[in-house]
């Protein structure tokens, strides 16, 4: 589109605009606009014949709380002055502070981040930890930075969005290619600006700061737990199973590992380097080793290489998509041999390919439950912070396993009582959760 000319512009601002049709959109919210959030907006109107009488509150998902977009000026280590784009989400807080991670990536938008945090605001409800949905990002490939050019880049985002977080407003944590060093960082930069040391303000962060054992790997084991359960209903064994991974990171690297350690056959993982194969089942930890020692799995003895594309049509019954969104798309999802598909990445199908999945009987493990792991072990590290009492890893595993097969089986049920997918399911249980909230708090003022 191109800008309009100075004539154009001053005619549009001296005539009064025509009245906007009641409940119509904000153009930069409409769903033919924008990539993930018109996904998004897509799943929310998929589900609103299922909301009953709280379909009169239906709006309030379709456009964010808040949209805060930010300027991250830095001193590289050079002596100039680079300029990042930063953004801090807030989709709602109907049943509680927003609460979702922080991305750095060269791709961040903010359709992505309002998109990523209304999949927050339906993650937590479902598994029904008391937040609403937030998410942030900076548009930046931290591989460029400096170790104290990503400081600097991180504590200056911290102080930017530091007028709308806190840790009974909005939490951050991580997410794509931040962690818990950056965690830390931007617990001081908050606590520095404070006055105190603010734990609960992020979460996933080092244990030695008030984060919380399991913590890490929570993501990936409830990604197992839900994996489980699932083929549990289809009849399938873990035990021999195939299952092909792509993202060998905190999600996908762990939930390979305990599908390894339950019996499965990993097969096939790909990520950001490469992608390797082996029918008998790659040795999983003799994989990760090597990923920690090469940063990707390229160049692994233990498998054959394959091609990025060839991925798509290993045989195998579990595939895991466990790494950026938009990934299983028209062109492949056809080839895709697993019976199940589990989420660990935020919208890796898109809704074209989500209808082809199901019409060829694939169960999708959706992300809105399939990744809420890790934000329930961050609900479970902000209530340790708030207490000063720290559990022992043991009672956080088993109370994570205890909330996800709650969520998991409350939305098996409303799938088959509604004849929905997963998808559907979980948004019917998370979206009449919080339009309820918002029937019962009432419009203020
Ligand atoms: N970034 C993770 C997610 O997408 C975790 C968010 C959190 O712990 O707040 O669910």
């Amino acid at each position: 589109m191109s800008a309009p000319s100075p004539a154009t512009a001053a005619t549009a601002i001296g005539n009064a605009a025509p009245a906007l049709p009641q409940h119509a959109l904000p153009s930069y919210l409409q769903a033919d606009q924008l990539g993930p959030w018109g996904i998004y907006l897509q799943q929310v109107d998929r589900v609103t014949p299922y909301l009953g009488h709280l379909a009169r509150w239906v709006e309030t998902l379709k456009r964010p709380k808040r949209a805060l977009i930010v300027d991250v000026p830095i001193h590289l280590d050079d002596g100039s002055v680079a300029h990042f784009e930063g953004y801090r989400v807030q989709h709602n807080t109907s049943r509680g502070p927003g609460k979702g991670g922080v991305r750095f990536h060269q791709d961040v938008t903010l359709s992505e981040v309002m998109a990523l945090s209304a999949w927050m605001s339906i993650k937590n409800a479902a598994v029904n930890v008391p937040y609403g949905g937030a998410k942030g990002g900076i548009r930046v490939d931290p591989r460029t930075l400096s170790r104290g050019e990503l400081e600097r880049m991180t504590r200056r985002y911290t102080s930017e969005i530091g007028i709308i977080i806190g840790p009974n407003k909005d939490i951050p944590a991580p997410d794509v290619n931040t962690n818990e060093q950056i965690m830390a960082w931007m617990m001081d930069t908050y606590s520095m600006n404070q006055g105190s040391t603010a734990t609960g303000v992020v979460t996933g962060k080092p244990v030695d700061l008030g984060g919380s054992l399991g913590r890490r790997e929570a993501t990936g084991r409830g990604v197992f737990t839900v994996g489980t359960q699932a083929a549990h209903h289809l009849g399938m064994a873990i035990q021999g199973a195939r299952v092909a991974v792509q993202g060998f990171g905190n999600v996908g690297g762990v939930a390979a590992k305990l599908f390894a350690q339950a019996g499965a056959r990993v097969v096939s993982v790909q990520d950001h380097s490469g992608t390797v194969y082996r029918e008998a089942g790659l040795d999983v930890p003799a994989l990760l080793a090597h990923v920690a020692e090469h940063r990707g799995v390229a160049g692994f003895a233990g498998g054959e290489a394959m091609s990025r594309d060839a991925f798509w049509d290993t045989p195998c019954d579990i595939m895991i998509p466990a790494a950026l969104e938009g990934q299983i798309t028209l062109t492949n999802a056809g080839r895709i041999q697993a019976r199940m598909v589990i989420e660990g990445a935020n919208g890796p199908t898109t809704p074209e390919a989500d209808d082809i999945l199901s019409e060829r009987n694939i169960l999708v493990l959706p992300d809105v439950i399939a990744n809420a792991g890790g934000v329930t072990v961050s609900y479970f590290e902000w209530v340790q912070d708030f207490s000063s009492f720290f559990w022992d890893e043991e009672e956080i595993n088993a109370r994570l396993v205890r909330v996800m097969q709650t969520a998991f089986d409350a939305i098996w049920q409303t799938a088959q009582q509604h004849r929905v997918s997963l998808r559907t399911a979980t948004f019917i249980i998370a979206c009449t959760r919080i339009l309820h909230t918002r029937e019962l708090r009432g419009l203020y003022p």
